[in-house]
């Protein structure tokens, strides 16, 4: 009996009381997502990362890993139809990632088929989708699904191309969202949204647009925190 209650206090804690304990200043937890361990514990080392933008239309199973990474059979599946990038779209994502290449000591190739890449980047439309983008895993957890919905927020506008993308390929590479206090931390409030949270010109992982305009790149604050974590260029 004990132990429920125990429980159940704890399971009803983060809510009420992260709320007032999220960081009121930029710091490296606020950023650093729960999975980066994983991560980091399967590349032992690595710092060669392969790439590939899929082109053609490809049905992929992705597969929803829980906040640290970690997929069990209970592990939510989806089925995604490719629609293929347009070639601005894949030139626009290879600037980006080698801008980022320049930054970090984690360098990335491109290669000429998904199953030799580490991050597959697959563009697909669903104007009902709840979600922007994700990163997902292959079922086995040795690839990465970064899907990119071609049809939502970047079609109305709502969200640029290059928030989207520095967004999700923000994810790949261990940032979090900053309001996300499910690991202990978060930035300014845990309410993604709220007049307190933090907004895109301060990290592209915030949900809040930027009042300055979409961002151009990863902030200096995303920029920062992806050196602690990976090592400088
Ligand atoms: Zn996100």
């Amino acid at each position: 009996m004990r132990s429920l209650i125990l429980a159940t206090l704890i399971a009803a804690s983060p809510s009420a009381a992260w709320a007032n304990h999220c960081a009121t200043r930029p710091n490296l937890e606020a950023l650093v997502a729960p999975w980066n361990k994983a991560d980091k514990i399967f590349l032992d080392g690595r710092t060669d990362i392969t790439y590939y933008f899929e082109m053609k239309p490809r049905s992929y199973q992705v597969v929803y890993g829980d906040y640290t990474g970690k997929i069990t059979s209970l592990s939510p599946v989806e089925e995604i139809r490719s629609d293929p990038f347009y070639p601005d779209e894949r030139k626009l994502g290879i600037e980006l990632i080698k801008a980022t290449d320049r930054l970090i000591a984690l360098d990335f190739h491109e290669v000429n088929r998904p199953k030799d890449a580490d991050l597959v980047i697959i563009g697909y439309c669903n104007k009902n989708d709840h979600k922007e983008g994700a990163i997902t895993q292959n079922k086995d957890g040795t690839q990465y699904f970064m899907i990119l919905n071609g049809c939502g927020a970047i079609a109305t506008g709502a969200m640029s191309p290059i928030w989207l993308f520095t967004h999700e390929f923000g994810h790949a590479l261990g940032l979090e969202h900053p309001f996300d206090g499910a690991d202990g931390d978060c930035l300014f409030d845990d309410r993604p949204r709220s007049a307190e949270a933090a907004h895109a010109g301060q990290t592209v992982m915030a949900y809040k647009p930027s009042p300055g305009g979409p961002p151009h790149f990863f902030t200096e604050y995303d920029i920062w925190v992806l050196r602690k974590i990976w090592g400088s260029e």
